[in-house]
């Protein structure tokens, strides 16, 4: 028993069975390398103006983008776990910290695989998987961002027309964006029932996109959107009008679940970098590793993300036979985004005065950890949904 236990390596967490398949380890692979020779050589470059053109080209090629477009419309028509998988590699990547959430745009693309009319697939699709269309949900308004269903942006039908009005912040990929699915009040009355999902492309008059300053994803777009009598046809409705809310609810989960993803990644490759630098660091005649508080600590990281991506294993099992629950998505992002957190704060004490340099990879994924206990549902929000259930 205990030769096994010697036997487990503490630098390869994949040596058991993927949960994802082998089609898409082999994805997986392709995300890595991109990662590896595309991103991490360019992550200063893009602090200075974002994440440009040329790189999602690049993404296009290594064949990233578009993963779950049916083969019918040209696509690889990869499963659900793509999306996963590639956030978990995001993750992993100490740029993909600095790049933001750049590639992991194939959530917007399912708005169109579920939901699309043929016309919208077949015009964005092809320019999708080209890396020449690059796509962002605007939900969040700065009145509403956890209640995102109290969007205060209207959509007035005048003719043949949409002609959209309000603003949206915080919206990743806002200020590249070439098509932004936009939540609108289509009938005010009706309140979350009354929200409709429009198409909004880069360019159209009265729309204007402005890219933020942000405390980590310095290389990324976070993009503030403004719609100013913007007029788009009504055939930009994506899915049934009044019916965003439940467009968003099943690929909510999914949302989650990919932020869930990018902590094991990133707490992952936090763990190994550590590791290694412990095992060679040298202070008062010894290895760090050799502090008995070293190792303690070390193997309570490992342990802890062991048993987070066991319990997110469990659910991607359920994500494969569509039985996964709101509960279960939202209790997996309070503890694997918060062990994340704990994780790199850890390691960020471990490294010392190197980790907060900003240009040392733990310490931007240190500040990346941050951010992701709060969007795609802040953990309050989370407890807050999962503890009403208590109530019934
Ligand atoms: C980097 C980044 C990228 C983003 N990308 C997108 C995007 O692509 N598209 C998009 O539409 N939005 C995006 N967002 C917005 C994001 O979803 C919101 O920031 C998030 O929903 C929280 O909304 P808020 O910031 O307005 O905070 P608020 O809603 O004001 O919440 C503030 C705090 O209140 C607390 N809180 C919230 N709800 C409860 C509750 N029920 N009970 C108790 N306490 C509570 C939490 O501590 C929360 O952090 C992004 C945000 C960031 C930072």
């Amino acid at each position: 028993m205990s030769g096994r236990f010697l036997k487990l390596d503490p630098r390869n967490f994949e040596t058991e069975e993927s949960p994802y398949g082998e089609e898409m380890e082999m994805f997986r692979n392709s995300v890595r390398a991109f990662f590896d020779r595309e991103v991490e050589p360019r992550y200063r470059d893009f602090e200075v103006s974002g994440t440009d053109r040329a790189i999602w080209k690049k993404a296009a090629e290594y064949g990233i983008l578009g993963a779950t477009i049916p083969e019918a419309y040209g696509g690889p028509g990869a499963n659900r776990f793509s999306i996963m998988v590639a956030a978990e590699e995001l993750g992993y990547a100490p740029s993909g910290a600095t790049a933001g959430s750049f590639i992991g745009t194939d959530i917007c693309t399912n708005f169109l695989v579920d939901f699309g009319t043929e016309a919208q697939r077949r015009k964005y699709f092809p320019l999708i998987l080209s890396g020449d269309c690059i796509q962002a949900m605007g939900m969040t308004e700065a009145e509403s961002g956890s209640d995102a269903f109290a969007a205060r942006t209207t959509a007035v039908r005048d003719g043949d027309e949409w002609v959209i009005n309000g603003s949206k912040i915080y919206i990743s990929n806002g200020s590249k964006a070439d098509l932004v699915y936009v939540l609108c009040k289509t009938a005010p009355e009706l309140k979350a029932k009354g929200l409709s999902m429009i198409i909004v492309e880069k360019g159209t008059p009265g729309f204007t996109q402005r890219r933020m300053i942000t405390q980590g994803y310095k290389g990324g777009d976070t993009g503030e959107l403004f719609l100013d009598d913007v007029r788009v046809p009504l055939s930009n409705l994506v899915g049934p009008e009044n019916g965003a809310a439940s467009m968003f609810v099943p690929n909510m989960a999914l949302d989650r679940l990919q932020i869930v993803a990018r902590s094991i990644g990133a707490a992952q490759r936090a763990f190994e970098l550590t590791l290694e630098h412990c095992q060679n660091r040298r202070l008062f005649g010894q290895r760090l590793i050799d502090f008995q508080n070293t190792r303690f600590v070390l193997a309570q990281m490992e342990t802890e993300i062991r048993v987070g991506r066991a319990f997110y294993n469990s659910l991607l099992r359920k994500v494969a036979n569509d039985t996964i629950t709101d509960a279960e998505s939202s209790m997996a992002k309070i503890w694997l985004t918060e062990l994340e957190f704990r994780t790199l704060d850890n390691c960020v004490q471990l490294w010392g005065g190197q980790a907060w340099m900003d240009d040392h990879p733990i310490s931007r994924m240190f500040t990346a950890a941050r951010v992701q206990r709060i969007f795609a549902g802040a953990t309050e929000l989370m407890k807050d949904v999962l503890g009403r259930r208590y109530l019934k």
